[in-house]
């Protein structure tokens, strides 16, 4: 498969914590203590310590110790993950630090041995300027500047996280007046809740921007790390944003199923041309159901605009882990529907897009 969506590896081996991979953010030592205990008794925590054990060939206790020696040979130890995960490719959100992404990208692709394609978030530029007191028109100028110039550096898509920062909200009808106001009436909230009005406004110029640039944008949807207000990620929040010249004209990727509201991220992916389904995250952390939420989407949005990804990070376990479970969930699902009349051939093509071919179309692989 072609991962439609992951972010960098920061481990470098040594013994896993299972209990890091979390979405709980807080890093001082009370919480880790918590995540420590807590971790066990989750469900993704057990079938990912289990199948890591049989990967490794040890049993779930004696996994520190074995993937300490096993990550001895780091790029190797990697690469063996990778391979066994299926992953060909590999749509990359480098994140935070811009200046490394292009060089991220080239040594991320050294390790993992397979193609990569990096992305640019938005957000990182923005919150820097609004936390230097940059007004309105200088930080929309700079976000158009940073798009213009991104094909050349190496990006082949944009992805917004506005849904961490003032909510998926947008309303398309704010002008640069408000986007000023909107920068001066928040100046003593934190940088990350500040100028919602200038945020809309960027995001639908930026949405035109993508389109004439012909490059995918993703847009964070549904769950995420626990800075994250959930009730502002709905992706029907978008609606009204979704029917402006802009939003039509952008080829817009809703990312990580919207859980949970994948039944709305199916309706809007049938309705909108232009919009498609990337499903990646949910099959880290809800991991019985994951055929369940696949066929939520599946059922409804035209299959060709629907992209299996991993959002794998930090550790390459989570690279495997999530694409072992996107893979078998398909499997699961193709099977019941080749029961209600599915012909073999139509299920083969629908697996070959939403694994490989409609990343691979969008991304340039
Ligand atoms: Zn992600």
């Amino acid at each position: 498969m072609i991962d439609s969506h992951g972010h960098p590896i920061t481990d470098g081996g040594g013994r896993l914590e299972l209990s890091a991979i979390n979405v709980e953010l807080a890093s001082d030592e009370r919480s880790r203590e918590r995540r420590r205990q807590s971790g066990p008794s989750r469900l993704s925590h057990e079938l990912l310590g289990v199948r890591l054990a049989e990967y490794l060939g040890c049993s779930v206790p004696e996994l520190p110790e074995a993937r300490e020696k096993a990550s001895r040979d780091w790029p190797a130890y990697v690469r063996g993950l990778f391979q066994a995960s299926g992953i060909s490719g590999l749509v990359l959100d480098p994140g935070w630090d811009l200046s490394a992404t292009t060089s991220a990208a080239a040594s991320f692709h050294e390790l993992i041995g397979c193609p990569v394609r990096p992305i640019l978030r938005l957000e990182p530029l923005i919150d820097r300027l609004i936390g230097e007191g940059a007004g309105a028109a200088e930080v929309l100028g700079a976000v158009e500047q940073a798009m213009h110039d991104a094909p050349e550096s190496g990006y082949y898509g944009f992805k917004t996280i506005i849904a961490y920062r003032t909510g998926l909200a947008v309303d398309p009808t704010v002008d640069m007046a408000m986007a000023e106001r909107s920068l001066r009436e928040t100046a003593d909230l934190p940088v990350r809740r500040r100028g919602k009005a200038l945020r809309d406004l960027i995001l639908r110029q930026a949405l035109g921007w993508s389109a004439e640039l012909e490059l995918p944008f993703q847009i964070h949807t549904g769950f995420g790390d626990s800075e994250i207000r959930l009730a502002e990620a709905n992706p029907i929040l978008l609606e009204e944003l979704l029917r402006t010249p802009e939003g039509e004209a952008a080829t817009i990727l809703l990312i990580h199923g919207s859980y949970p509201w994948h039944e709305e991220l199916a309706y809007l992916t049938l309705a909108k041309p232009n919009v498609h389904a990337e499903l990646s995250m949910f099959n880290l952390y809800a991991v019985a159901s994951v055929a369940d939420r696949m066929e939520k989407v599946l059922e409804l949005a035209p299959t060709s605009r629907v992209l299996c990804g991993t959002d794998g990070h930090g550790h390459p376990e989570t690279f495997w882990f999530g694409a072992l479970l996107i893979q078998e969930g398909w499997a699961r699902l193709r099977d019941r529907w080749a029961q209600q009349g599915a012909r073999p051939s139509w299920l083969e093509q629908v697996g070959a897009d939403i694994m490989e071919a409609n990343t691979a179309r969008l991304y340039g692989f």
